[in-house]
């Protein structure tokens, strides 16, 4: 697959305040990373990405562009998102790191459920093959990180109660989950990997 930036982004600080939720988001990195749902790929890119809702907000904090293999992330390493313009793909955000690239599909989930509060997006080969035909699923065409991804999840929505997770179709292994917090989304995680691919 060719090399190209996905979105745009537009920096609008070079810092972001402390959010209280660093040190759950590190605690529930660090349980993916063991299970190697989040990582760095043989090719040595980073995947996998965790994002949380500021308050009653729209805005997000998520972890930045190739952090997946960081064992612990600082306040240097996230990216708090402020505006998304999914017809134009672009992304303002805060802070000193690049917003995941997919920053519009988590945006598309807190756009779309007022109810969550946090995003996980992992891969899971076996997961994934598992519930394609069970859970939710995005379109075939519709590539990580791309408007078409993000519209895919608001149609999703608009159609019917989406249950926490979401298969992307388009992207193998690329599996999301959400919740009310970081607690919720991980356990449905857990939940799903326990009913589909038990070992
Ligand atoms: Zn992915």
């Amino acid at each position: 697959m060719s090399e190209y930036i996905k979105f745009s982004c537009e920096r609008v600080a070079t810092e972001i305040t402390l959010f209280g939720g660093l040190a759950e988001l590190n605690a529930y990195r660090r349980k993916l990373l063991d299970l190697r749902l989040i990582g760095v790929d043989p090719n040595g890119i980073g995947f996998g990405n965790l994002s949380v809702r500021d308050d009653a907000t729209d805005n997000f904090y998520i972890t930045g562009s190739a952090t997946g293999g960081i064992h612990e992330l600082t306040l240097a390493d996230c990216a708090k998102v402020v505006a998304c313009d999914f017809e134009r793909n672009r992304v303002r955000y805060e802070g000193s790191a690049l917003p995941s690239s997919e920053s519009l599909t988590h945006a598309a989930i807190y756009e779309s459920d007022a109810t969550a509060g946090a995003v996980i997006h992992c891969h899971d080969t076996q997961l994934w093959a598992a519930v394609l035909n069970e859970a939710p699923i995005t379109s075939k065409a519709a590539d990580y990180g791309t408007p078409e991804m993000a519209n895919e999840i608001m149609q999703l929505f608009a159609r019917a109660n989406v249950p926490k997770i979401v298969v992307m179709a388009g992207h193998e292994a690329g599996i999301l989950t959400f919740g009310k917090d970081l607690e919720e989304a991980f356990t449905i995680l857990m939940r799903e990997q326990q009913e589909f691919t038990p070992e």
